[in-house]
């Protein structure tokens, strides 16, 4: 069954399996102390949802923030990344033990997993992290993520866990995610403007949906804003996986949000498979490709970078990594793994294949991204 709309996300027919996002700023109170009766309302509501046939994977931020409050560190414990990884430390066993007795209470038990942006990027930690899960979830437990926030540094993390849920929710097999926020979903414009309308539903992120996400939405405690919330989005909609962000403020915010249908739901746009999502939402794009026309419409229609349509190339990078190709306006039209390093690429761009092999000094490979390794965004 299709996911169409809010209520489906709490149908088993049509969400098997869930994420559930829940923001540092809906868990922890302005007095840095764990909103304990909030919480008991989501957890009674986890349980519902169990007891109805749904899997449950939390994805919980809030460790940054309940940790700094118990080291009395100043602006939240973001002041500086060492700050964040010691708060994160101390944070994130309190959050823990909070969920795994809430959960209890209800007789479920709590499963702990904390990854890093390295460990998704990678295919086979994240194949790793996806049987876990798998294992979890088929065992009866509820898996809640963070991202070790203690040891990732600052380049390579996901640094909000909104984009961490989608990877999360590719990883688990999930249907849907639900981001638990404190804005109440996307709208049209500044939501502080009196006549921004809230969107209830999004079929494909574009430009124009993009150029809605005003950075001014964060809240402040957690990190991510309308625009981490929006690559999410696209992640899961390629992965065919549909997403919402809804206010999570209220108690029992899952039941409230739906029966009043407020938030804005991503509907998925394609089912990319298994290894093709996981291409398609990797993060840690390390250069650009820089094509022409030709070579853009020849994407399009399925086929493989070949050097003679590359006109410029960004970034360093080595054979393997992921990098974007971007038409001439510099929008980014795919991403995929670079089957040459940057020199070699800035050596033959613009080469036909005859010419290649002199410069190379060996016998060029068919692409510079073969289409198999190659995704549409
Ligand atoms: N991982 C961070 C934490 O637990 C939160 C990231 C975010 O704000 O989205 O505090």
């Amino acid at each position: 069954m299709a996911i169409l709309q809010l209520d489906d996300l709490i149908d088993p027919a049509a969400t098997k399996r869930l994420v559930i996002k829940v923001g540092s700023a809906l868990l922890v109170g302005d007095d840095g102390q764990p909103r304990h009766a909030w919480l008991a309302g989501l957890v009674e509501e986890i349980a519902a949802m169990r007891a109805r046939g749904q899997q449950v994977v939390i994805v919980s931020s809030g460790a940054i923030a309940l940790g700094a409050a118990r080291m009395g560190l100043a602006k939240g414990g973001r002041a500086s990344l060492a700050d964040a990884q010691a708060a994160a430390s101390v944070g994130q066993i309190a959050l823990a033990g909070l969920w795994s007795a809430l959960l209890q209470g209800h007789g479920l038990g709590a499963a702990q997993m904390l990854v890093t942006l390295g460990d998704l990027e990678d295919r086979r930690r994240y194949l790793n992290a996806a049987s876990t899960l798998g294992r979890l979830l088929e065992a009866g437990f509820v898996p809640v993520v963070n991202e070790n926030d203690s040891v990732a540094t600052e380049e390579i993390r996901f640094g909000d866990n909104d984009r961490l849920a989608a990877r999360v929710a590719q990883a688990a097999g999930a249907d849907a995610v639900m981001l638990l926020s404190d804005v109440d979903g996307l709208y049209d414009r500044n939501p502080a403007d009196p006549a921004a309308v809230m969107l209830p539903h999004v079929d494909g992120v574009t430009d124009a949906i993009r150029a809605m996400a005003d950075a001014g939405s964060a809240s402040g405690m957690g990190s991510g804003g309308m625009v981490s919330k929006l690559q999410a989005a696209e992640i899961a909609e390629r992965a065919g996986i549909a997403l919402a962000i809804v206010n999570g403020s209220r108690d029992h915010p899952i039941g409230t949000a739906v029966s009043q249908s407020r938030g804005t739901l991503f509907r998925p746009q394609r089912r990319d498979a298994g290894r093709k999502a996981w291409l398609g939402g990797r993060l840690d794009v390390r250069g650009r490709l820089i094509v022409d026309d030709g070579c853009s419409a020849a994407l399009l229609a399925g086929s493989s970078v070949l050097a003679p349509g590359i006109s410029s190339v960004e970034g360093d990078f080595a054979r393997g990594d992921v990098v974007a190709v971007c038409n001439g306006a510099g929008k980014a039209m795919a991403q995929g793994l670079a089957e040459y390093s940057a020199a070699e690429c800035r050596e033959i761009m613009g080469l036909r294949e005859a010419d290649q092999q002199d410069r190379l000094g060996y016998a060029p490979r068919p692409a510079v991204i073969h289409r198999d390794h190659l995704v549409i965004l």
